[in-house]
C-alpha cells in the first residue's frame, strides 16, 4: 500500500526531530523558517572516475529546501526509513 503524503510529510518531519539538533536553521542563511519537504528523488549510481559505469543502483535522497535562501539538503532516505536498503555496490577496481 502506498503512503499518503501526509503520512510520508509526519514520517519525516519525526525522524528530522530526532536527528536534527535544537536549531534548524539553515547554515547559508541562518534564519530559522519552515524547511520545504518535496518527494524523495534519486541519483544513478556510477563507478569509476573517468568511465562512469552504470551500476543500476541508485541514491534515493529526501530533498528539504529553505523557505528564505533556496539552500537544499538532502536526507538518505533509507536512513529515514522511507525507502527500504539495498546491499552496498562492491567498489570499483581500476583494470590495470
Ligand atoms: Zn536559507
Amino acid at each position: 500500500m502506498a503512503m499518503s503524503i501526509g503520512e510520508y510529510n509526519n514520517r519525516v518531519q519525526e525522524w528530522i526531530n530526532q536527528h536534527w539538533g535544537p536549531s534548524q536553521a539553515c547554515p547559508m542563511c541562518r534564519r530559522v523558517t519552515p524547511w520545504q519537504l518535496a518527494p524523495p528523488i534519486e541519483t544513478p549510481l556510477r563507478q569509476g572516475v573517468i568511465e562512469r559505469i552504470p551500476t543500476h543502483q541508485a541514491l534515493a535522497t529526501i530533498p528539504l529546501t529553505c523557505g528564505f535562501c533556496g539552500f537544499v539538503i538532502h536526507l538518505n532516505a533509507v536512513k529515514v526509513g522511507i525507502l527500504p536498503g539495498l546491499e552496498p555496490v562492491e567498489p570499483y577496481r581500476e583494470q590495470g
